[in-house]
């Protein structure tokens, strides 16, 4: 009776078990075939560059006896070489903010310093096209995490909301402080405490629904030749992501097509995460 009982009781476990594996298999499969894709993207977005840079070459031979065709090639050679020198640097990026745990040397970020930067870093791709940037309620919040990889992170959604807006546009930055969502709430990426919301609202061409759901995988565009005319890698969303997550927050989109669209960043408060850390370390 015990037996019959004791195999009753595992053998749903045991299917339960061999389902768990296939699963394991399918997930491990799927992993496998996102890398195998990467490496292939890579290698095709290396060799765009490359391509164009070995014919151009020998354009330039062959037009020895004429300068000014020399001239134009040479031009186009150093917009193939920046395009391969994005590509690498960004590669870079996305490999550091995958494999560094960003909290190791985590320290409280000022809000205003860090939408300083992300300001500076596109401040000359907006005044040739007239852009306005203007930043509101940063002041006095402060974000745990990452100096570098918060920047990196801002940077790569200003930089975006200036390359697909038309000229004479804004882009608006908005920090503010919102209590977290917490026990009970809808949200399952914060705990307790504080966050900081930072949107970055743009009047640019939108991006559809269905655009929206793709934008943050790895070389996801949704116009190839125009992120390539921006200098865009499509690596940027991809690591906006990354940070956000491995900081405990989250990155979200609005957009409305041919209005524009807002990119709404969402970390842990600095205060927030010291008192939460000390608060478990002290005996109960
Ligand atoms: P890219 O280097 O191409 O800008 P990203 O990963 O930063 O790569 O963005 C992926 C794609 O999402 C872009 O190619 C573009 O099509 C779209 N996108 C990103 N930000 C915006 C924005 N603010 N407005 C409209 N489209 C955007």
């Amino acid at each position: 009776g015990e037996a019959l009982a004791v195999s009753a009781r595992v053998a749903p476990l045991g299917s339960r078990l061999v389902l768990l594996l296939v699963e394991d298999l399918t997930e491990a499969r799927r992993i496998e075939a996102v890398r195998r894709d990467f490496v292939a993207n890579v290698s095709h977005e290396l060799k765009t560059p490359t391509g164009a840079l070995s014919l151009l070459s020998e354009a330039v031979m062959d037009a020895s006896d004429d300068p000014e065709a020399v001239t134009r090639f040479a031009g186009r050679m150093q917009i193939e070489a920046t395009r391969l020198t994005n590509l690498v640097q960004e590669l870079i990026d996305l490999s550091r903010v995958q494999n560094d745990d960003p909290l190791e040397d985590a320290e409280p970020v000022r809000v205003d310093e860090l939408v300083a930067e992300a300001i500076d870093r596109s401040r000359h791709t907006a005044s040739t096209k007239q852009i306005t940037m203007a930043a509101g309620g940063t002041a006095d919040l402060y974000v745990w995490g990452n100096r570098g990889q918060l920047a990196a992170a801002l940077g790569n959604l200003v930089e975006n909301a200036v390359n697909y807006s038309p000229a004479r546009t804004r882009v608006g930055i908005a920090g503010r402080r919102i209590a977290a969502p917490g026990g009970g709430g809808t949200s399952q990426a914060f705990g307790p405490g504080g966050l900081i919301e930072i949107a970055v609202t743009d009047q640019g061409i939108g991006i559809s629904e269905k655009d929206r759901e793709r934008i943050f995988e790895r070389f996801y565009r949704v116009d190839p030749a125009r992120s390539r005319a921006t200098g865009g890698t499509g690596l940027g969303l991809a690591i906006v992501k990354h940070v956000a997550a491995s900081h405990g927050g989250e990155v979200t989109v609005w957009s409305s097509e041919g209005q524009g669209s807002t990119f709404t960043l969402r970390l842990p408060e600095a205060g927030a995460v010291r008192d939460r850390a000390s608060a478990g370390r002290d005996p109960v």
